[in-house]
């Protein structure tokens, strides 16, 4: 429904540089300001501290702002609508079929989040494999004082084989969350959180104000990002970074292309096939790179793991790669 728009299980958590980057004004209506994020390892003795802006959205607001912007351009949006496949004619998209009935298309923009609803109705095109996807499940707790107001908290593998995050909220309130990698048998994120990650933060005595659980693609993008009429967005497309599960900025930057691309499609007759290019110029290339540290983390032991981020690996170095400008020396380091 029109009303949920931006409503989902989220971290909340985009940095300003993102929002710059698309050209899109800051919210008003947001949780907080944050200083930046800090990065523990395993064993929590090492703390990576990156002081870059970021916001903590209120998501539901930010999602209203953008459809509030959008129909402000011409877009015409159909409320309570559900796709439920592509439409194909001689191997080609040239529209959809909702629950409304069917909609006739020059271009097919599938940005249906993860369920990726076109995309994995579309025979040929890639279908995204359990393990290189993040299982979460998260709480919004009223605490009785924040863990760090200042910081988003990303605490690396330690439980199971994934990651947890604090997000401050307003006043007192925690977005508290873990992503397990969704391989097959992949243990409940839900199971680990109450094990794990509520003794860790004494949880005992806050209170639980809803709880969530959503799955997101942590790969490299859908290749090719548009195929016989459709192009992929988003978490459809598999654009988040591969290490955080951070999607809201690719998403936003993906979408930017893809609109400029639509336009020049209608207007000029330009390949379609340029979204794809565009993307892979601009943020793709990194996103492949931040999948090989993805395998890297995957793979490597706690005990390695706190050893390199003691030992080996800078607070600068680890600030380039989380935020997708790592060169090739560091990545050869790594
Ligand atoms: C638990 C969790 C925490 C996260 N934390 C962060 C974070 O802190 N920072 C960050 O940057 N990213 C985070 N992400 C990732 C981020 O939420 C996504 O990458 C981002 O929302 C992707 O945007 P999207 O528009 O592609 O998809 P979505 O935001 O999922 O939007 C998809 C839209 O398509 C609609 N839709 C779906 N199916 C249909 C259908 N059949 N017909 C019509 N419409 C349909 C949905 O209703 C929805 O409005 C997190 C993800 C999860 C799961």
């Amino acid at each position: 429904p029109e009303d949920d728009i931006g409503d989902k299980a989220c971290g909340n958590v985009v940095s300003t540089d993102d929002l710059d980057r698309v050209g899109i004004r800051h919210p008003k209506d947001i949780c907080r300001v944050l200083k930046g994020v800090k990065v523990f390892s395993p064993d929590r003795k090492t703390v990576f501290t990156i002081n870059l802006k970021h916001f903590v959205l209120d998501r539901r607001a930010f999602g209203q702002r953008l459809l509030g912007d959008a129909k402000h351009a011409g877009v015409e949006f159909s409320d309570r609508t559900k796709a439920l496949a592509p439409m194909v004619e001689n191997g080609k998209v040239v529209g959809i079929k909702t629950d409304k009935g069917k909609m006739l298309s020059k271009l097919v923009v599938d940005a249906s989040g993860f369920q990726a609803v076109i995309r994995n109705k579309l025979l040929g095109a890639e279908r995204v494999h359990g393990g290189d996807t993040g299982v979460c499940y998260l709480e919004i707790r009223e605490l009785e004082e924040q863990i760090d107001p200042n910081y988003f908290l990303v605490y690396l593998k330690g439980v199971g084989n994934g990651y947890c995050w604090v997000t401050p909220e307003r006043k007192n309130r925690a977005n508290i969350g873990i992503g397990v990698q969704g391989a097959s048998n992949h243990p409940s994120p839900k199971t680990l959180f109450y094990k794990h990650v509520f003794p860790w933060f004494n949880l005992e005595n806050s209170k639980l104000i809803k709880a969530k659980g959503g799955i997101v693609p942590t790969r490299g993008p859908i290749n090719p990002l548009y195929s016989n009429g459709v192009m992929f967005v988003g978490d459809a497309g598999c654009q988040t970074n591969p290490v955080n599960a951070g999607g809201i900025g690719p998403s936003l930057a993906a979408g930017r292309i893809a609109g400029r691309v639509v336009a020049e499609v209608v207007e000029e007759g330009t390949d379609p096939g340029e979204y794809h290019r565009r993307y892979m110029d601009t943020h793709g290339k990194q996103q492949v790179a931040l999948d090989a540290f993805r395998r890297f983390l995957l793979e490597v032991t706690d005990d390695d793991l706190n050893y390199t981020m003691r030992e080996l690996l800078t607070e600068g170095e680890i600030e380039r790669i989380v935020v997708g400008r790592a060169g090739a020396g560091l990545w050869k380091k790594v």
